[in-house]
């Protein structure tokens, strides 16, 4: 039985103060309620460690929006898997569409993140989904079989365990247009078959495979309600305790 996972991309937004108000008032608002599922928060690099300490004592674990894939070096303004590690990060989300969109990040670039996250000891969150226009070309599988592909290149059944994927279809983030239940349970049961082909029933089988775009408190329940929809990344709505707080309650 895989366990829910709802996680929390703050994007570039809240300084210290915000960020101390938002993680203090999800952790106020969780304590009282039998949370069922993993709950994570990602906050940006410059408020990690306060969000660590604020969060400490709760069910809320930490992790980071990105990483370098080499443990250290001369490359101004990167971070380091050891670095996030030291401030308690447990997660690191990979590959996202705004990572891949916005800075050029490739598959084969993804794919060295990835195993550099898993040989530090943290789990990587590492996100998919095509574009409108890759949807609307009738692309999508065959762009979701390459991302997957390429990304879990040389990424053992073992170490599987440790990696969560996040189908988000680029065109539903930000954009409040959500998959229908139906749309996003048809692309997650093909990444299920897909990690079948890769690494057989019982890996994939316990594969969590979260929903990204436009997850809201009343979408979440019957999003969340699919047999292969594990959990969400949530990017808008986890901003806010309440709507944040809103979706954790809905998972199962
Ligand atoms: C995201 O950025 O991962 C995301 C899903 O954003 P939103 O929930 O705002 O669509």
């Amino acid at each position: 039985m895989r366990k829910q996972v709802i996680a929390g991309n703050w994007k570039m937004f809240n300084d210290i103060q915000a960020s101390v108000d938002l993680s203090a008032a999800l952790k106020n608002g969780l304590s009282s309620l039998s949370v069922n599922c993993e709950v994570i928060v990602c906050p940006p690099f410059t408020a990690l460690d306060t969000v660590r300490t604020v969060i400490k004592g709760s069910v809320i674990k930490l992790g980071a929006q990105n990483m370098h894939f080499e443990e250290s070096g001369a490359f101004t303004g990167e971070i380091a898997a050891p670095m996030l590690k030291s401030v308690g990060c447990e997660y690191v989300i990979l590959g996202h569409s705004e990572r891949r969109t916005i800075f050029g990040e490739t598959d084969q670039l993804i794919n060295k993140k990835i195993k550099k996250a898993l040989s530090a000891g943290m789990n990587p969150i590492f996100c998919i989904g095509e574009t409108l226009q890759e949807r609307e070309s009738n692309v999508t599988f065959d762009v979701i079989r390459r991302q997957v592909v390429e990304g879990l290149k040389e990424i053992t059944a073992e170490q599987m365990a440790k990696v969560i994927l996040a189908y988000e279809p680029v065109w539903a983030i930000g954009t409040g247009k959500t998959a229908s239940p139906a749309q996003a349970q048809e692309v997650h049961a093909f990444i299920r078959g897909l990690l079948t082909e890769l690494y057989g029933n019982t890996v994939a089988g316990n594969v969590v495979i979260q929903y990204g775009g436009s997850v809201k408190p009343d979408n979440a329940n019957e999003l969340l309600g699919q047999p292969d929809i594990d959990g969400a990344l949530v990017g808008g709505a986890c901003l806010k305790a309440e709507s944040f707080i809103g979706i954790i309650t809905a998972a199962k």
